[in-house]
């Protein structure tokens, strides 16, 4: 903890990866745990085109519980230690696999979102993206304007999809130039979110891993600090308090 303090205070450039074990003291799920499951679904076999496309309704009422989740959900300490850093560190960017939103609740600005937004629609059709904010969407599967037969879907990314483009360049370029990468509540199993830890541990950041639970990347990484993002990230940040 020593450590990551001091190396936080002397760092010009942060980056701070984030999967869903950030969001889970807020109340939502994570993909992998057994909080993670619905109606004996497991999450990669509907967050998926091919489920998609054989089951609309089913991935759509998914999706409707998300969102029910994740709209009663709100920020954590955690996400509080991030806006701090973010206001403190003269470069910060947070890279997120997470689809909550929850990161501009709490104030965090500079975030490169891997893995799209829960809150947006994509037309299935004509592309066209939109804000949707419906809880829940009561017609099921939504349709877009520009065709009877157009259905909308989620605004995120799918197993076997492309990341957005602009955004993992950004994200590429931001760990290349960090000094220090903390990594928060993923499995580091999503690929190729995943492959922005091995970018930084090549490119000599100081890389701290924070999870209750080992990652199959835990021993690379400089430091694996055991414990919540809730809990942790507060007591990292502290260090860039005036005071401390
Ligand atoms: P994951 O579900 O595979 O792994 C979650 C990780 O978080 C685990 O390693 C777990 O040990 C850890 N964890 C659990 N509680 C924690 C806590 N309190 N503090 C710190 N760590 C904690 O998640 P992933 O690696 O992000 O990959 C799954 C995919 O799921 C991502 O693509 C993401 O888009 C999507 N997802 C997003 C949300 C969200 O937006 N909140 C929720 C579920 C899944």
């Amino acid at each position: 903890m020593i450590q990551v303090r001091r190396w936080l205070r002397d760092a010009e450039d942060v980056v701070v990866l984030t999967g869903a074990g950030m969001s889970a003291e807020s109340g939502i799920p994570t993909f992998r745990g057994a909080s993670g499951l619905w109606k004996h679904f497991r999450a990669e076999e509907l967050a998926t085109p091919q489920a998609f496309a054989s089951q609309p309704n089913l991935v759509w009422e998914w999706y409707n519980w998300r969102r029910e989740l994740i709209a009663e959900a709100k920020p954590h300490a955690g996400h509080r230690a991030l806006a701090l850093m973010e206001e403190r560190v003269p470069h910060f960017t947070l890279v997120t696999q997470n689809v909550d939103g929850l990161d501009a609740v709490a104030g965090i600005r500079n975030v490169l979102k891997l893995h799209g937004d829960i809150w947006q629609t994509i037309c299935t059709r004509c592309g066209e993206r939109r804000e949707n904010r419906e809880v829940p969407i009561s017609s099921l599967p939504p349709h877009c304007q520009c065709h009877p037969d157009a259905l909308l879907r989620p605004g995120v990314v799918w197993f076997g999809e492309a990341l957005p483009a602009e955004e993992w360049d950004l994200a590429v370029d931001a760990v290349e130039n960090a000094e220090l990468l903390l990594v928060v509540g993923t499995s580091a199993v999503v690929y190729p979110a995943s492959s922005l830890i091995t970018l930084g541990i090549r490119n000599g950041a100081h890389t701290v891993e924070i999870n209750p639970h080992s990652t199959p990347l835990s021993d690379e990484m400089d430091l694996h600090l055991a414990g919540a993002a809730a809990e942790l990230l507060p007591a990292i940040a502290s260090a860039l308090e005036p005071e401390a």
